[in-house]
């Protein structure tokens, strides 16, 4: 079952306005069964909302359109669609009633605008909006069908729910999509899709593999088709389990699961905690940490200690080790690692010192090096870790790195 989305509006094209609704759409669509073919943002303009619409008549089974439907000049969905469907506007006094009692809710008096809200093309089934004023559209025209929602997120979310989703189940015998994320770090993705060559290989044609990298986190997608539930979870977990076989060292979680959240349950399960002492990564890791609700059971607290003053007058690095090394350096950063840990009586301490940039590296040591460390009462790990030039990818990349190294440390204890 092909979809398409259409979303309408000038703010989508002009960069003033994410278009959410597709992403939410595609997502629901897909749960359904629906293979959305693809997502069309246009102007409000006559011409091209026409073309749009003819490109997709009788080659899609549903289009879903948002936006364009608002009660002022600029907004043309509505007699646009009416000239598509070679239909007219009439008054429809459900809707016109509906109107009137939120008009009176909302202490706003009615005006011409509001009651042209509750003229709809003639030939569609008209969709209730409780939430707003404009009500949705469902038309059929050479076996596409075609539902218009306001561009609102909020009425369009009430409205695909309550009623477009179940008429849509309704019309069409679903086919099952499942998909399936499993969280990887730690390996590259090229070295990954070549230890993965084999599986790739011994794939079922219903079940495809998705490669989806961010930041040194590569999402695995698996995504599978069938009519049948059961069997298809069957086989999706089946290659879910020889995932876990080929790569085990580098899975972290599944689904949506952050990293730092993986960390966090590991730390809870074993009753243990940990704190951070960050230089480059001026507390993002102690920020990623304590994103999670219910860290307090495992995180203890950070120091950012920046300047070279600062990690020998808090954390008691010998000034003499810096000058030495160099404040990037194993040296340097096992010790913070290694005296923080102290201070705040924790199991673990991350350390992080490295060069984010754009300005401050030198031949030896360039822009986007990192030392990472992780001390535990059986000793400290380091390890080095070289991004890119991006200074706010790099603090990422950092925290990461130093995050994962935390998660094996976790591991091996
Ligand atoms: P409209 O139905 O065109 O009057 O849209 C009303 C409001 O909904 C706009 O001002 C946008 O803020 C929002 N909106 C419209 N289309 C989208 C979309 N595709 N994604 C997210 N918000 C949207
Ligand atoms: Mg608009």
């Amino acid at each position: 079952m092909k979809a398409v989305i259409i979303t309408i509006g000038d703010e989508l094209l002009i960069g003033q306005t994410i278009d959410t609704n597709s992403s939410w759409i595609g997502a629901e669509l897909s749960k359904l069964g629906f293979d959305v073919h693809c997502i069309v943002s246009v102007h409000d303009r006559r011409e091209d909302i026409l073309s749009t619409l003819q490109e997709v008549l009788g080659k899609a089974d549903v289009a879903l359109i948002t936006g364009g439907l608002g009660p002022t000049s600029d907004d043309i969905t509505k007699p646009t669609l009416c000239e598509f469907f070679n239909t007219k506007l009439v008054l429809n006094n459900e809707v016109l009633k509906m109107i009137e009692e939120m008009m009176t809710r909302r202490n706003i008096p009615m005006n011409e605008n509001n009651r042209k809200q509750a003229e709809v093309p003639e030939s569609c089934r008209v969709i209730k909006n409780a939430r707003g004023t404009a009500p949705g559209m469902w038309f059929e025209k050479d076996g596409t069908i075609f539902i218009s929602m306001p561009g609102v997120p909020y009425e369009m979310k009430y409205m695909m729910t309550e009623y477009v989703l179940p008429g849509l189940k309704q019309f069409f015998t679903s086919q099952i999509i499942i998909h399936k994320n499993i969280m990887v770090y730690g390996i590259s993705e090229s070295n990954l899709a070549e230890i993965l060559t084999d599986f790739e290989k011994g794939l079922p044609k219903n079940i495809k593999l998705a490669y989806l990298p961010s930041l040194g986190v590569i999402k695995l997608r698996l995504t599978g088709t069938d009519v049948n539930y059961g069997e298809l979870q069957k086989d999706i977990n089946n290659k879910v389990s020889e995932l876990y076989e080929a790569i085990p060292q580098f899975i972290y979680g599944e689904d949506e699961d952050a990293l730092e959240k993986c960390v966090g349950d590991l730390l809870r399960s074993k009753k243990q905690t940990v704190c951070s002492a960050e230089s480059c990564t001026g507390g993002n890791i102690a920020s990623l940490i304590t994103g999670i609700p219910g860290c307090s059971d495992y995180f203890k607290g950070s120091v950012v200690a920046y300047a070279n003053s600062a990690k020998s007058g808090i954390l008691g690095i010998p000034k003499e080790l810096i000058s030495r090394h160099g404040a990037v350096s194993m040296e340097v950063v096992s010790k913070m690692a290694e005296n923080t840990r102290k201070i705040f009586g924790t199991d673990y301490c991350i350390a992080t010192s490295g060069i984010a940039g754009p300005g401050g590296g030198t031949d030896t040591k360039p822009v986007g090096l990192a030392w990472l460390a992780v001390s535990s009462r059986t000793g400290v790990i380091a390890e080095q870790i070289i991004s890119g030039t991006d200074r706010h990818t790099n603090i990422q990349r950092f925290s990461f790195a130093a995050l994962n190294l935390l998660r094996k440390q976790i591991l091996n204890s």
